[in-house]
């Protein structure tokens, strides 16, 4: 390491033990040469000062894809199906209903709801879901649509982003998923997703739900075509929207799954990787409250890992997961393992609902 380079690092090291800002620079510097040991100790440090109560949330919910038809072939995805193709489906009513009515038998309050980009479905489809599933269960959120599928939305029925945003959430939308953010690099993007939302527009479409007044997430894959670097440069995209709307509730970051996928050469990150992506998350990203764990595809032993180093809250419980799983990665926890796993940690587990507001079981 040539000296400017050790000064940087040695300053970031002080401005996050300080709990001051760190710029894209000095981000760089942690993620790409910080010990990993001192970075999850800053991390653990920066979350126990953002909550100081000895508590890990979860929240109680269950994943489902309303359609695995797609139009985007996104080269990481082994979970879409072109059109025409012999597996595709869109669920029915009932099949939503049996769906949702098992979620709340297990104590849950919530659904998050997305599905691949059908070429055919009308902004009235997805209206008359959610008019559906909030007629039979006015008590679940829904946390639906990615902001690629709201852009996608819009562009079938020609109408703003704006507008169905507007449109989805007088239907009963609750809230809006990071998901489709993937990496906010475009360079990124074209080799990943050529066909998918830009950066800006993934942006907009959560600055517009924001300004409407609607809470979403953010989240990150990374370990595919993108440079350490440029896993700072999307934390640093997320931070600024966050600095303008305050919108985003959480960070979800996991580490790109690639059996199945077009992209199956890319070698997958180890857990190491994923560690200290998410500390240095927690430490740049001063102004999201929330950073969840992500079993799903670390495994329980590495979400507890990472309780202390940096990670607040353990996400939701899983009953059935279909986009990762058709990636290879097949990790499951109901509440009582979660809560478990988060004891053996020392913190005390404790369900939340979307606003990270405590929940009764
Ligand atoms: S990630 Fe979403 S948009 Fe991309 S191919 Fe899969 S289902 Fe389609």
């Amino acid at each position: 390491m040539t000296d400017p380079d050790r000064r940087l690092l040695e300053r970031a090291y002080e401005k996050a033990a300080a709990h001051e800002r760190i710029s894209l620079d000095e981000g760089v510097a942690l993620l790409e040469r910080g010990d990993t040991h001192l970075l999850m100790g800053l991390a653990h440090k920066r979350r126990m000062h953002m909550h100081p109560d000895n508590v890990v949330t979860y929240i109680v919910e269950r994943n489902i894809n309303y359609t695995n038809s797609c139009v985007t072939f996104c080269r990481f995805c082994a979970f879409y199906r072109r059109p025409g193709h012999s597996e595709v489906y869109v669920l029915t009513n009932e099949q939503l209903r049996e769906k949702i009515q098992e979620t709340v038998d297990a104590g849950g309050i919530q659904i998050l709801l997305q599905g691949g980009h059908h070429p055919d479905l009308q902004l009235s489809f997805y209206e008359e879901m959610l008019q559906f599933i909030k007629g039979e269960f006015p008590q679940i959120n829904v946390h639906g649509f990615s902001a690629p599928e709201i852009e996608h939305i819009a562009s079938v029925e020609k109408v703003s982003v704006k507008e169905v945003i507007e449109r989805l959430r007088a239907a009963g939308l609750g809230t809006l998923p990071g998901a489709g953010g993937e990496m906010l690099v475009d360079r990124v993007r074209k080799i990943i997703a050529p066909l998918k939302t830009t950066t800006d527009n993934w942006i907009d479409v959560h600055r517009d739900a924001h300004a409407l007044g609607m809470r979403s997430t953010a989240t990150m894959m990374f370990g595919h075509a993108e440079t350490v670097a440029e896993r700072v440069v999307h934390l640093d995209e997320v931070r600024k929207l966050q600095d303008e709307t305050g919108g985003f509730t959480a960070f979800i970051l996991w580490t790109f799954q690639p059996d199945n996928t077009a992209m199956w050469r890319y070698t997958k990150l180890e857990s190491h990787a994923y560690l200290r992506a998410a500390a240095v998350s927690r430490l740049y990203l001063d102004n999201v409250e929330n950073l969840q764990a992500s079993w799903v595809t670390q495994g329980p032993r590495v979400a507890e890992i990472s309780l202390r180093g940096g990670v607040n809250d353990m996400g939701s419980t899983m009953m059935e997961e279909n986009v990762v799983s058709a990636a290879g990665t097949t990790f499951c926890m109901n509440s009582e393992q979660i809560e478990r796993s988060i004891r053996l940690c020392g913190f005390e587990p404790q369900r939340r609902n979307v606003l990270y507001e405590e929940v009764m079981a």
